[in-house]
């Protein structure tokens, strides 16, 4: 059954978004979830939680020794590619001369 324009627009009353409430930590000063662990430097009441600064540079640590990694790979392959396609231009030439 069609609703009023008026039913409609009660019901939507309630659709408003709220901003998040947010605390200040009283660590470092950024604002974090109330009741949650600070996201910035993983302190909850005055208490490290988790070390995130040092996990934070631990990860950067790992991404940058994989990115050498990947270079060095790639520095790798380089070479192997080029001795494949001098393989295949001699296979050519023998084909060349089978027929
Ligand atoms: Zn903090």
């Amino acid at each position: 059954m069609r609703h009023t324009r008026s039913h409609t627009k009660n019901r939507r009353s309630h659709h408003a978004l709220k901003a998040p409430a947010m605390a200040v930590c009283k660590n470092c000063g950024a604002s974090h979830r109330p009741h949650h662990m600070c996201l910035e430097c993983g302190f909850y009441k005055g208490r490290q939680v988790i070390d995130l600064v040092a996990q934070k540079k631990a990860r950067a640590e790992r991404i940058k020794a994989k990115k050498d990694m990947m270079k060095a790979q790639a520095e790798q392959i380089a070479p192997t590619e080029a001795e494949a396609a001098s393989e295949a231009s001699v296979e050519e030439a023998i084909d060349e001369k089978k027929s």
